[in-house]
């Protein structure tokens, strides 16, 4: 484990106490509110194809947060190129906003990545890849499960 250079620390939730989601829909009212790409992203878990979602290579100073609940995941300073065709991310915003869950859909076993407020599908986490980064964590994250609210300079 590579947590906690540069003084970033990682949270990553214990699956036993992870938290029920504050924002609830039914799944009319999730279709109803999204795009059919959001939702198929973030209801059905989807994959948005990679190098087309529109904050793969963003540089814009923010906080991205949740399409669907509008919860903050992620800044952007802990955003990275990772050339992966997928907004990249070395750490969550601290204070469990993200949950995990082990995922082996498709022959794999990937780590999911949920938003904690309304548990809607995000992306997945990665680690031990190499980056020259704070933690040894990718968090590959769909850019339409994201929201960038740009920082007032
Ligand atoms: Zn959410």
């Amino acid at each position: 484990m590579h947590a906690a250079r540069d003084g970033h620390s990682v949270e990553r939730m214990d699956p036993a106490t992870e938290p029920a989601p504050k924002v609830v829909k039914s799944d009319a009212e999730w279709r109803a509110q999204l795009t059919p790409a959001e939702y198929q992203v973030l209801r059905q878990a989807g994959t948005e194809r990679p190098f087309t979602g529109e904050y793969t290579d963003t540089k814009t100073q923010g906080v991205y947060s949740c399409r669907a609940c509008g919860a903050e995941l992620f800044r952007s300073d802990t955003k990275f190129e990772s050339h992966c065709g997928w907004p990249s991310f070395f750490t969550p915003l601290a204070g469990g906003a993200v949950i995990e869950h082990v995922d082996t859909s498709l022959g794999m076993r990937r780590v999911e990545v949920l938003c904690a407020n309304c548990h809607s599908h995000l992306g997945h986490v990665f680690e031990g890849e190499g980056y020259d980064t704070p933690t040894d964590l990718r968090y590959c994250i769909n850019s339409v499960s994201l929201r960038l609210e740009p920082e007032a300079s």
